[in-house]
């Protein structure tokens, strides 16, 4: 028995049995070729490219973030950048595998030179590309994971966007891999997928054997290889318990979320596109609290028109068939970057030009999206919600805006729903101080923990060396969670949560005694908040919450909350 820890990248327990991902290393021929050679050797390449071109044309996969994979491949094949430069190596007398190794490693280079996120990350997808290709130009068997046993633990050095897309999902359990991050592809579809994944295991390929039996704990780090006797029995138990509380929480995750003294909760879903729309339903989500529109812009090649965003937010409303969905407009700078626009370098991004203060001065932008949203707002419940207000001169500014396009929208004859209503994310000090003033402009608060706790705190969320400062638990987050609450209910308004802590169901209880009319928060959570909800009443998360909000210290909420039964 052998216990090796890892970096948890999606937290699950599996019991299974290993498949190791032994890649051949590739031999590059760097001889010079002879010209009559070159015409072979340019239909190698060709042969390999559209082989290639067939694989992904032909491969059976039915989730988004798999599908993107795949097009952006197909995109990047159909560039004849990429063709024009491998031919004409070879026309200077280098063999295919060469001049196609030769090209990706420039590509590759130049694009990791640039300072920008998503151009990174197409880098990573041409290694990947000049992988598969050169496996097809050599006649390397490749061994593909889109047919696995069941309960299959994939264990390698790392997996390459296309590996992870075409892998058999029905089968596998779990990744265990060398290398990688949390933010790896690997990583972002073991947690679409919901198995467990643990990653930077350093030299977990060289630990283990095809076959064997591994139980991998990612919600503690590690997995243990060969497991005794004792240690397969205890987690062969612990994996039925958490199957069956999995199986308890999926029957009532359509129930609606009701204490035992009958006060209803809006339990809805977080969401950045379809993928994640259909997951939260699926999961029980009553409706959409927050539409990261983002990633429409970010996923892109240029702004989305007017035309592309009003089609897609349709699409939301007429899946939500009803339901409300909650559109946040762009909010955009900070640490999200758009790869066809180049923000201005700054000192403090978090505290630069980023959402409604960039919308503000790219007018063509906000109008588009404005228009799109009232243009959807014909054919379902939608809400608008600005993100990072600080101010009730911005609110004035932006529904000011929101008038101006329904103006033009009536003038053209073109309908929207008149009574759209506008709220705003609290994630600011400012508009928790003066939440008072802001809330007569608006019809509803949403608070954003995630921002929320970085400012109010000052301490950076991404900082690791600040990492314990960072805490929504801190009683100056909660006790500003509560004023924004209770501010709206003076005014007969009310208030949501679509940051984290919205989905932090050990918080549930006191979020609910706080008086939360609506948690949005990753599909994921939404059936364990519901039950929460369901087993507890109302007035005793009232008192629970009273007396937390009376602790001092970050610890002593923690102890009282994570200790509650
Ligand atoms: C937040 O800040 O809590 C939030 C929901 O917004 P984002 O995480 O997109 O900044
Ligand atoms: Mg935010």
């Amino acid at each position: 028995m052998l216990v090796k820890e890892g970096i948890i990248a999606s937290e699950q327990v599996a019991i299974g049995k290993v498949k190791l991902m032994n890649k051949q290393e590739v031999t590059i021929d760097t001889r010079k070729i002879s010209e009559n050679e070159t015409e072979n050797e340019i239909s190698k390449f060709n042969n390999a490219l559209s082989e290639y071109k067939s694989d992904l044309e032909n491969s059976n996969v039915d989730n988004d973030t798999q599908k993107e994979v795949i097009n952006a491949h197909l995109n990047m094949l159909d560039d004849p950048f990429l063709s024009e430069t491998v031919i004409s190596k070879i026309n200077e007398l280098q063999t295919s595998d060469k001049a196609l190794d030769d090209t990706i490693k420039e590509m590759v280079s130049m694009m990791e030179a640039l300072d920008n996120e998503y151009m990174k990350e197409r880098a990573s997808d041409y290694k990947d590309i000049g992988q598969q290709l050169i496996y097809r130009l050599k006649g390397i068997k490749y061994e593909k994971l889109d047919s696995l046993e069941p309960n299959t633990i994939i264990v390698s050095k790392e997996l390459t966007p296309y590996e992870t897309s075409i892998i058999d999902k029905d089968h596998v359990v779990a990744f265990l891999m060398d290398l990688g991050g949390k933010t790896a592809h690997t990583s972002i579809i073991a947690q679409t997928l919901g198995i467990a994944c643990l990653v930077g295991m350093k030299d977990i390929t060289s630990n283990v054997t095809d076959g064997q039996t591994v139980i991998v704990d990612s919600f503690k780090g590690k997995c243990i290889i060969d497991p005794d006797e004792d240690v397969l029995k205890e987690y062969t138990e612990l994996k039925s318990k958490l199957d069956e509380e999995k199986d308890r929480l999926e029957q009532i995750r359509f129930e609606q979320a009701i204490t035992t003294d009958d006060k209803n909760i809006d339990v809805v879903a977080n969401i950045g596109n379809i993928e994640d729309l259909e997951k939260g339903l699926e999961s029980g989500a009553e409706g959409v609290g927050l539409f990261r529109t983002e990633f429409l812009y970010m996923n892109n090649e240029h702004f989305p028109t007017e035309e592309e965003q009003f089609e897609y937010y349709k699409k939301v409303v007429e899946i939500l068939d009803g339901k409300p969905v909650i559109i946040r407009t762009l909010d955009i700078g900070g640490d999200k970057e758009l790869p066809y626009y180049k923000f201005p370098q700054e000192d403090n991004p978090f505290l630069g030009w980023r959402a409604l203060r960039f919308c503000f001065d790219m007018p063509e932008v906000f109008n588009s999206q404005i228009r799109a949203i009232l243009r959807a707002s014909a054919f379902g419940k939608i809400r608008i919600m600005l993100p990072m207000v600080i101010s009730v001169e911005e609110i004035e500014k932006a529904l000011g805006i929101i008038e101006e396009n329904k103006k033009a929208l009536r003038s053209e004859n073109i309908d929207f729903d008149d009574n759209i209503e506008v709220g705003i994310m609290v994630e600011t000090p400012a508009s928790v101080i003066v939440a008072e003033d802001l809330i007569k402009y608006v019809d509803f608060f949403s608070i954003g923990t995630n921002d929320l706790t970085q400012y109010v705190l000052a301490s950076d969320r991404g900082n690791q060396k600040i990492s314990n400062l960072y805490n929504t638990y801190n009683p100056a987050v909660l006790r500003a969670i509560k004023k924004v609450i209770d501010i709206s209910h003076a005014h007969d308004k009310w208030t949501g949560m679509c940051g984290g802590f919205a989905g932090d169901t050990k918080a549930t209880k006191l979020l609910l005694g706080m008086g939360l009319d609506e948690f949005s928060a990753a599909a994921a959570s939404l059936p364990k908040i519901k039950d929460t909800i369901r087993r507890t009443s109302y007035k005793e998360a009232q008192k629970y919450a009273e007396d937390i909000l009376k602790l001092e210290r970050t610890k002593e909420i923690e102890d009282r909350i994570f200790n509650d039964k």
